[in-house]
C-alpha cells in the first residue's frame, strides 16, 4: 500500500451550539490521508483533527511533518505483514530529527496527523480502533466505558437559564455526571451556578468543575475552600498547568478529587506533575489529552510512566469529548471518557446512533474511529477531500 495524497484544512470550532457566540477565536485541523487500499470500490482515507480546545497546526504539519510522511518509504511505516501502516514506525518516521525539549505545539501537529494514522491503520485492518489498539490496554476486553458530558461555558446573556437548559438536554441523553466551567465570575456567582447545575444533576457529587487554569495560588485556595462543602466529582484546572506549586498546596488541603494535566503535552511535564504537583494516586484524576501529547504513542509513554508509579489506568480520563478519546478508553482501558455533545461541534459527541446508558457509552462498531457514523463529521472530511 501507500500513501498518495495528504489534505488539510483549519476551521474554526465553537464551545457553543450557537457558533455565533464568541469563542476566543478557537480552530482544528482536519487532516485526511488518503490510501492507494481500495475497499467496496472507494479508496481507504484516515481522518483526523488537532482535538479541541486550543488551536489547528495546519503550518506545522504543511512544513514539516506532513513532508516526512509523503517522502517515506513504506517499508519504514508498514507493520509486519507488510499490507498495513504500523502507527508507532510513521510515528518514528514524523518524529525524524526533533530534539527533547521545545514541545510548544508541536506535539498536536503530530498528534493530528497520527490520529488519521490510527484510522487508516484500523480501516485497512478491518475493525473498529479500539479493537485494534487493544493489544496495548490491559487483558480483558471492556464492552462499556464510563463516560461524562462536558459543556457549561458562561453564555453572554442568561448564562444561569441558558446552562440549566443545557444541563437538562444532558441529563435527558442519559449521561449521570456533568462539567461545567469556573474561574472567570466571581467565585459566589460560579456557586451559584454550581448550585444550579447540582440540582439537575441530582447532587453535586455528579458535577465536575473545571477552572481552566484560571486561578493564581490565593485565588485557588480560596476556590478550594469554597468547593470544599459541595463534595464535587472533581475540581479541575485550577491553576497555571505549570505551577506544581499552588497545585500541591491545594492538594494538601483539599479533599476531594483534583484533575490536572489538560495542558501538559510530553512526559517529560507529566512526570514533573507526578513529582511535584502533589497529586495523589488514589483519587485523583489525570486529563493528559492524547492528540496533544503526540499522539497515542506519547499517550502510552505518559500512561506507563504513571504505571511505573504506582498509579492505576482508571485514574485516566482523557480531555477531549470525541470519538477518538472513547476508542482510546476502551482500548487501553482507562477510567472513563469525556464526551461533548453540543460543544466543539461537529467534532464533539459521538455517533448518530449512540446510546448512552446509565452514564456509559460504547465505541462504535464500525472499522477505524468511525467518523463516518455521525453525519456531521462526516460531512466535514466530505468537504475537505471535495466530495460535498
Ligand atoms: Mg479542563
Amino acid at each position: 500500500m501507500r500513501i498518495v495524497d495528504i489534505r488539510m484544512r483549519t476551521v474554526p470550532i465553537s464551545r457553543f451550539v450557537d457558533s455565533s457566540i464568541p469563542s476566543g477565536g478557537l480552530t482544528t485541523t482536519l487532516i485526511a490521508v488518503v490510501t492507494d487500499v481500495v475497499r467496496s470500490g472507494k479508496p481507504i482515507v484516515g481522518f483526523g483533527f488537532s482535538s479541541i480546545g486550543r488551536f489547528g497546526q495546519q503550518g506545522l504539519i504543511e512544513e514539516r511533518f506532513a513532508p516526512r510522511l509523503r517522502d517515506a518509504a513504506f517499508i519504514d511505516i508498514a507493520d509486519e505483514t507488510g499490507e498495513n501502516i504500523d502507527p508507532f514506525k510513521a510515528w518514528n518516521v514524523l518524529m525524524k530529527g526533533e530534539k527533547p525539549g521545545g514541545h510548544g505545539e508541536r506535539c498536536v501537529a503530530v498528534g493530528t496527523l497520527d490520529m488519521a494514522l490510527w484510522d487508516v491503520a484500523a480501516k485497512v485492518a478491518d475493525v473498529p480502533l479500539y479493537h485494534h489498539i487493544a493489544r496495548l490496554g490491559p487483558k480483558t476486553s471492556v464492552k462499556a466505558v464510563r463516560a461524562y458530558a462536558g459543556g457549561g461555558y458562561y453564555y453572554p446573556r442568561d448564562d444561569v437559564g441558558r446552562l440549566v437548559d443545557e444541563v437538562k438536554r444532558i441529563r435527558d441523553l442519559g449521561y449521570t455526571h456533568f462539567k461545567l466551567k469556573m474561574g472567570s465570575l466571581s467565585l459566589a456567582e460560579d456557586l451559584n451556578r454550581i448550585e444550579a447545575v447540582a440540582k439537575v444533576m441530582s447532587a453535586s457529587r455528579n458535577v465536575a468543575a473545571d477552572a481552566m487554569n484560571s486561578y493564581g495560588r490565593r485565588g485557588a485556595l480560596e476556590a478550594a475552600a469554597a468547593l470544599s462543602p459541595f463534595g464535587l466529582w472533581w475540581f479541575e484546572d485550577l491553576c497555571d498547568p505549570l505551577d506544581f506549586g499552588t497545585l500541591a498546596d491545594v492538594a494538601r488541603r483539599y479533599e476531594g478529587p483534583i484533575a490536572a494535566g489538560e495542558a501538559l503535552f510530553s512526559v517529560a511535564e507529566a512526570k514533573l506533575l507526578e513529582q511535584h504537583g502533589g497529586v495523589r494516586k488514589d483519587k485523583d484524576i489525570l486529563l493528559f489529552d492524547p492528540v496533544h501529547c503526540y499522539g497515542l504513542p506519547g499517550y502510552l509513554e505518559i500512561v506507563r510512566e504513571f504505571e511505573r508509579r504506582g498509579w492505576e489506568r482508571n485514574r485516566f480520563w482523557p480531555h477531549g469529548g470525541h470519538l477518538f478519546t472513547l476508542h482510546l478508553v476502551q482500548g487501553l482501558g482507562l477510567g472513563g471518557t469525556e464526551v461533548n455533545p453540543f460543544s466543539f461541534q461537529p467534532f464533539g459527541g459521538l455517533t448518530d446512533d449512540a446510546l448512552i446508558t446509565d452514564g456509559r457509552v460504547c465505541a462504535p462498531d464500525v472499522p477505524g474511529i468511525g467518523f463516518e457514523a455521525r453525519t456531521a463529521t462526516r460531512r466535514a472530511f466530505a468537504d475537505l477531500l471535495g466530495g460535498g
